[in-house]
């Protein structure tokens, strides 16, 4: 799938509107490749919020430029202004490999991205995870994505999801990974003595063994 950076998002179902960033391909080649390339510490702050891997079983992308191949997934970029960027688990071959510059909406939030206040879209995913008449895909995406969000609030309704059967079957580990940031955090110290299902305690401890 190739993408012109900023288009609308509609790669695969998503809860909230997204935007495109670094899907790139041959038709419109390394989009921004004439500009000064990626380095530095607006590099390093775009590794740092390109950690967790969303939609890991969907979306195969290799790259069209070399033929290199680093997996499935994608990133969700939460800034601070309101937007939300998907990008293919690639970007950062492209940045590293290819010259790919990243748009300057991007770029400016990159600083801010990861101390994000309690927003409409945290509410929008907090109650997407919660409600059981929600497609069970967007309920997962919410289970990976509430954890951008430092947030009670955010581990209250995932430790709900913990013991939710039916979310638990198709996505126990990812809501694992999202329980482990808050352990990481200093939030949910208690979480670790809590009986959980075996598919959880696997995502806690795959993310906390990283
Ligand atoms: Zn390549």
């Amino acid at each position: 799938m190739e993408y012109l950076d900023l288009s609308p998002y509609d790669y695969l179902g998503f809860p909230l509107p997204m935007r495109t960033v670094g899907w790139l391909g041959r038709r419109y080649g390394v989009q921004c490749a004439s500009m000064a390339p990626m380095a530095g510490a607006e590099l390093e702050q775009l590794k740092a919020i390109s950690r967790r891997l969303a939609s890991r079983t969907l979306g195969w992308h290799d790259c069209d430029f070399c033929g290199a191949f680093e997996g499935n997934g994608e990133y969700h970029y939460y800034l601070p202004d309101g937007e939300i960027y998907a990008a293919p688990m690639m970007i950062l071959h492209y940045v590293e490999e290819h010259g790919y510059r990243p748009p300057r909406e991007l770029r400016d939030g990159l600083q801010a991205a990861g101390q994000l206040r309690w927003d409409r879209r945290a509410e929008r995913l907090h109650s997407v995870l919660l409600d059981q008449s929600e497609e069970l895909e967007f309920r997962c995406h919410a289970a990976v994505d509430l954890a951008n969000w430092n947030d009670p609030r955010a581990l209250d309704a995932l430790r709900r999801a913990a013991h939710d059967e039916d979310l638990v079957d198709v996505a126990g580990d990812e809501i694992g990974r999202s329980l482990a940031a808050f352990v990481d955090r200093g939030l949910a110290r208690d979480l670790l003595a809590e009986d959980l299902h075996d598919m959880v305690r696997y995502g806690i401890d795959e993310a906390s063994s990283r």
